[in-house]
């Protein structure tokens, strides 16, 4: 599927160039990050501890690596490539916390923490909460995304820079520097803890503001650059999180994922190779793990073979959470958020939306591929192979259950789960006279769609007329894909076969899913008859692959509408 943002940066008409600058600050040329570690003798107990401490793995025995029964040592002096990273004044993590030590049984968990979750310094009080209780009987990764709105804001100053407006970059880094300064001050009240943490902040926000000169000076924002540029907010969030750990006695390290995470140079949607990528992770994370130190990684970002650094994606630090579970077979992955897991609907439009306690990978990934906000569309795809459990769970309320997803839920039921939704969608309709048949003309559609290339999210049929091929794509490459559908029919052999084709991206597409849920007799017809008898139109509408999904299209004014009478017909708020 195509990325969003790799799609609007196209839009943007920014030429792919290789950035020479990103390519010397890659991730060979980086130096080290510093080693939080331990403080306190008496760790604190909090309320919130006691619902982790008894958590188990989600059911699932991983295989281990043999390096992973390696019982571990005392760390040789001066020989671990850790220990030379703790500064002097700081007492080693093995000295200091004995639950923290990593050994040879402890379950393996990574632990995703998004944009709200460490939102500022109270919020990343609480994931410290959560990681601390967690850490005591397992090895622990965490996975970090920027603070809330600052790669928006990063996305931003690069835009800006690519039209040379330089006062607009010097604001928006200086709101970026007060943001976590402020953060690190609340977190770190002693200036001793506190001055490597800020020396780090600067030396990342003084590189941001470089690249984006680099551009003004350039004339044009290059995706090497908007992605150097926009994978900053993860560098700048994990060194907080890292000393917030060790500032309540948890020693942790600072991770790059540019270090870890060998992706293509799809600059803006890039993939990793998965290969490399566990090579990585186990030489550099797994001998961290064995000492008891919990990882804290960029989310969102990795770097090609080069070193060249790369996104993923927009949202997609999700992705790099089940990234880093598979590299390492983690025996779980949490995505810890600001909702209760998954919900039966985007809870900012249907009121009565509740949390599912449990679903099966391919419901999940169906919500996900068709909407689903609160799951990256490639979240899925990297624990599948390697059946790893993934749990959702609710930053601000860790003591609720969230959703956990596997392969096959013991407790699952066949039938609807939730509904999900996309308005970044536009539905183009090609009309087609007898001459050539249906079936040609949608074929034809799809390979002009597919050498636009337009990704096509759904093919419909037009509730109107038989004789009209509909295919939903996303709206950024509407424009394009019309055109090059009126130029393909106007050129072909039967021009008269289509007599019109059309674009409207006025509309929504709404996605019902649930197991082998079409088994269950009359429920397309029952969703939309409750939505007529709402006097809410429906434009085209389409059965999913497998029996577990059926989709249909309305005016986007209509979405809200459409989704409570849904979520309503279906009854799903008495699901959780
Ligand atoms: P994070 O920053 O933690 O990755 P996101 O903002 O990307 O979180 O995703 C969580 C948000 O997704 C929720 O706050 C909610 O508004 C939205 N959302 C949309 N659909 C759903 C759904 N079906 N279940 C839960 N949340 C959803
Ligand atoms: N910070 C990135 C974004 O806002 C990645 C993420 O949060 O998942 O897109
Ligand atoms: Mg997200």
């Amino acid at each position: 599927m195509k990325d969003p943002l790799r799609e609007r940066t196209e839009q943007m008409k920014l030429r792919n160039k290789p950035n020479p600058h990103s390519i010397a600050e890659g991730a060979a040329a980086r130096p080290q990050e510093p080693t939080f570690g331990a403080r306190s003798l008496e760790p604190s107990r909090r309320v919130v501890e006691s619902s982790f401490a008894s958590a188990e793995p989600l059911g699932r025995r991983a295989l281990r690596s043999s390096a992973n029964t390696r019982v571990v040592g005392p760390t040789p002096e001066g020989s671990a490539r850790t220990s030379g990273f703790y500064p002097a004044h700081v007492v080693h993590p093995r000295l200091v916390h004995e639950e923290h030590r990593g050994n040879a049984k402890r379950p393996l968990r990574v632990m995703k923490f998004g944009g709200t979750s460490v939102g500022d310094a109270s919020c990343i009080q609480r994931v410290v909460d959560i990681v601390r209780a967690v850490a005591r009987e397992s090895g622990v990764v965490v996975v970090v995304s920027a603070m809330s709105g600052v790669t928006n804001k990063l996305v931003e100053a690069a835009t800006q820079s690519g039209a040379g407006n330089r006062d607009s970059i010097a604001a928006i880094f200086e709101e970026l520097r007060q943001r976590h300064l402020t953060a690190a001050h609340l977190l770190m009240p002693a200036a001793e803890q506190r001055q490597p943490v800020v020396r780090k902040l600067e030396e990342h926000l003084q590189k941001g503001e470089r690249l984006c000169l680099q551009t003004v000076l350039r004339g044009e924002l290059t995706l090497a650059a908007l992605d150097a540029i926009s994978g900053l907010g993860e560098r700048l969030s994990v060194p907080l999180v890292a000393a917030a750990l060790a500032e309540r006695g948890v020693p942790s390290e600072v991770i790059d994922a540019t270090e870890l995470v060998v992706t293509d140079s799809c600059h803006g949607a890039a993939e990793p190779f998965m290969d490399l990528t566990r090579e990585r992770c186990e030489a550099r994370l797994r001998p961290i793990l064995e000492q008891g130190i919990v990882a804290v990684v960029t989310g969102f970002i990795g770097a090609t073979v080069e070193g060249v650094p790369t996104t993923l994606g927009r949202n997609s630090s999700d992705y790099s959470g089940t990234i880093m579970g598979a590299a390492l077979d983690a025996d779980e992955v949490t995505l810890w958020t600001d909702v209760d897991g998954i919900l039966t609907a985007d809870p900012r439009l249907v009121p009565g939306a509740c949390s599912i306690l449990e679903m099966s990978y391919r419901e999940a990934s169906d919500l996900a591929d068709l909407g689903a906000k609160v799951l990256h569309h490639k979240t899925l795809g990297a624990l599948m192979q390697r059946g790893i459990p993934l749990a959702i769970r609710n930053t601000f309320a860790p003591d609720r259950p969230g959703t956990k997803i596997t392969p096959t839920p013991s407790s699952n039921k066949v039938g609807v789960k939730a509904l999900t939704s996309a308005n970044d969608v536009a539905l183009l309709t090609v009309r087609a006279s007898s001459a050539l048949g249906a079936p040609e003309v949608l074929r034809r559609t799809l390979a002009t769609a597919a050498a636009v290339p337009a990704h096509v999210r759904l093919i419909p049929q037009s509730c109107f007329s038989p004789c009209e091929i509909c295919i939903v794509v996303p709206k950024l490459v509407a424009e394009p894909t019309i055109e090059a559908l009126r130029r393909d029919f106007a050129q072909a052999a039967e021009p008269e076969s289509v007599t019109a084709v059309t674009l409207n991206s006025a509309i929504a597409m709404v996605t019902v899913v649930g197991e082998k849920m079409l088994g269950v007799g009359g429920l397309v017809e029952r969703v939309l008859g409750a939505l007529r008898s709402e006097n809410l139109i429906v434009l085209a509408s389409a059965q999913g692959s497998s029996q577990s999904s059926f989709s249909f299209v309305v005016p986007a004014s209509d979405l809200k509408a459409a989704l409570v009478t849904a979520h309503r017909e279906l009854q799903l708020s008495a699901v959780s």
